[in-house]
C-alpha cells in the first residue's frame, strides 16, 4: 500500500490536555487515529512527546515531517510492515526521538488502512495479525475513581466491577449496577451529599474514611448481579511515601502491610483481580502476593510489565505476577502491543486490554481487546461519553460478528 498523504494535529483529550490525532490517505481509503495519554504512567513506559509547555506540536510535526517524507518513499505489504520501518525510523529504545504518541498514532491508522483494504472488521483484521481468536472480553467496568485519577478521594485509583459474559448483557447489567450505585452514594458518602463528584476516567468518586466501604458497595453490587465481581488497580506507584513504604488514608504501610490489606480484602470480598499491588520494580513483593492469592485472584501489572515484551518475560521468569494489562501507547506500536499479547498468553496469563485516563473518541482499544480475545477490557465508567464510545463499540463488533 502506499500512503500519499498524512495529515496531523493537536486534539484535546478528557482532560483538556494536548494529544495527538492522524489522518492517513491511501487511493480512495483513509483513516484516522488519535491517541490517549496516561497520568499514572511508569517510568519504563515509551516516551510520550511534550513539548515544554506541554502541547504536542513537536510529535505533530514528526508526523507531517519526517514521518510523512520516509514513508510517501515506499509501499508497504502490511501493517506490520509499516510498524517495523517506523520502529527503525525512530531508532531508540524508548521512541524518544520521534515520540511513542507521534508513532502510534500513524501506527493505529494504518492498521485501519490495511483492515479497510482487505475488506474486514478492524477486530477481525488484528486477530489475523496477531494469530488470536476473537472473542468479547469481560467488561472492567471501574464504577468509583480514586488516586492520581480523583484527587485521592479514594485512596485507590481504580474501583471496578468486572462483568462477565456477552458484551449486550454485560453492559446492561454494569449500567444497572451504576446507576443504582449513582443513586445511593449522596446519603453515604462523606461531605455535603448533594453531587457525586466524577473521577477522571468517568467513575464516581465518593470520599469515605475506611478502606473497606467502596468494598462493601462493590459486593453488594456483585451480590445483586450474577457473573460479577470486583476489580482494583492499586496503582501503588502513586501510593509510595519517597521511601519504601505505601500511604493509604495518611497511614503508612510497609509493603508485607499492605500484602496483608490486599490478603484480607481478598478474603472477605469477591475479588477477581489486583492492579499494580506494589510499585514497578517491587519483583519480590508481587511475587509474594501472586504466590498468595494464586487461584483465588489475579495478580495484573501495568507499570510494572508497561505492555513491553521483554518486561513480561522478565516477570514471567521470576513468576511475578499472573495477567498482564495492554496499553498500546505505553509501548508506541500495534506490532509490539501484540508481541506483548503474545508474550502473555505464551507465560498462560490473562490480558486485560485498556484505555488511558486521557481518552479520546477513537474506539480501537475495543477492536484490538475483542480482536486478540482478551481476558477484559478497562474502558472506564460509564459517566463519561470517550468511555461509553468503546462500550457501543464493543456492541457493534457483537453484531458484526454475528453476521
Ligand atoms: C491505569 O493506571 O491503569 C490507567 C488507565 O491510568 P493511566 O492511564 O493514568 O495510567
Ligand atoms: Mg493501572
Amino acid at each position: 500500500m502506499k500512503i500519499e498523504r498524512i495529515e496531523a494535529k493537536s486534539i484535546p483529550d478528557t482532560r483538556g490536555k494536548p494529544t495527538v490525532e492522524v489522518t492517513l490517505h491511501a487511493g480512495e481509503l483513509s483513516a484516522r487515529a488519535s491517541v490517549p495519554s496516561g497520568k499514572s504512567t511508569g517510568s519504563h513506559e515509551a516516551k510520550e512527546l511534550r513539548d515544554a509547555d506541554g502541547g504536542v506540536e513537536t510529535a505533530v510535526a514528526n508526523v507531517t515531517g519526517e514521518i510523512a517524507r520516509e514513508i510517501a518513499l515506499r509501499d508497504f505489504a502490511s501493517a506490520d510492515e509499516l510498524d517495523t520501518f517506523l520502529i527503525a525510523l525512530d531508532n531508540t529504545p524508548d521512541k524518544s526521538r520521534l515520540g511513542a504518541n507521534a508513532i502510534l498514532g500513524v501506527s493505529i491508522a494504518a492498521q485501519r488502512l490495511f483492515a479497510q483494504q482487505a475488506g474486514v472488521p478492524l477486530w477481525k483484521a488484528i486477530a489475523e495479525r496477531a494469530k488470536t481468536t476473537p472473542g468479547a472480553p469481560r467488561l472492567y467496568v471501574n464504577v468509583m475513581n480514586g488516586g492520581v485519577h480523583a484527587d485521592f478521594r479514594l485512596p485507590f485509583q481504580e474501583y471496578i466491577l468486572v462483568c462477565e459474559g456477552k458484551t449486550s448483557s454485560a453492559l446492561a447489567t454494569a449500567r444497572a449496577a451504576f446507576e443504582k450505585l449513582g443513586a445511593e452514594l449522596p446519603s453515604i458518602m462523606l461531605g455535603t451529599g448533594g453531587d457525586v463528584p466524577m473521577g477522571d476516567e468517568g467513575g464516581y468518586s465518593p470520599t469515605f474514611d475506611t478502606l473497606e466501604k467502596p468494598f462493601e458497595l462493590l459486593a453488594a453490587l456483585a451480590a445483586e448481579h450474577s457473573g460479577t465481581s470486583i476489580a482494583i488497580d492499586a496503582a501503588a506507584n502513586e501510593l509510595r511515601d519517597g521511601k519504601s513504604n505505601y500511604i493509604l488514608l495518611k497511614k503508612t504501610y510497609a509493603p508485607n502491610e499492605l500484602g496483608m490489606i490486599y490478603h484480607t480484602l481478598v478474603e472477605r470480598f469477591p475479588f477477581h483481580s489486583i492492579e499494580d499491588p506494589f510499585s514497578e520494580d517491587a519483583t519480590q513483593d508481587f511475587v509474594r502476593l501472586t504466590d498468595a492469592l494464586r487461584g483465588k485472584c489475579l495478580v495484573v501489572g501495568d507499570d510494572f510489565t508497561v505492555t513491553n515484551p521483554e518486561r513480561i518475560e522478565a516477570a514471567r521468569e521470576a513468576g511475578a505476577i499472573t495477567a498482564v494489562l495492554i496499553k498500546p501507547n505505553q509501548i508506541g506500536s500495534v506490532k509490539e502491543a501484540i508481541e506483548a499479547v503474545e508474550a502473555t498468553h505464551d507465560a498462560g496469563w490473562a490480558a486485560i486490554c485498556s484505555h488511558r485516563s486521557g481518552e479520546t473518541m477513537d474506539t480501537f482499544i475495543a477492536d484490538f481487546a475483542y480482536g486478540v480475545g482478551a481476558h477484559g477490557i478497562k474502558a472506564g465508567g460509564l459517566g463519561q461519553k470517550q468511555r461509553l464510545e468503546k462500550y457501543e463499540r464493543l456492541l457493534e463488533i457483537e453484531k458484526e460478528a454475528e453476521r
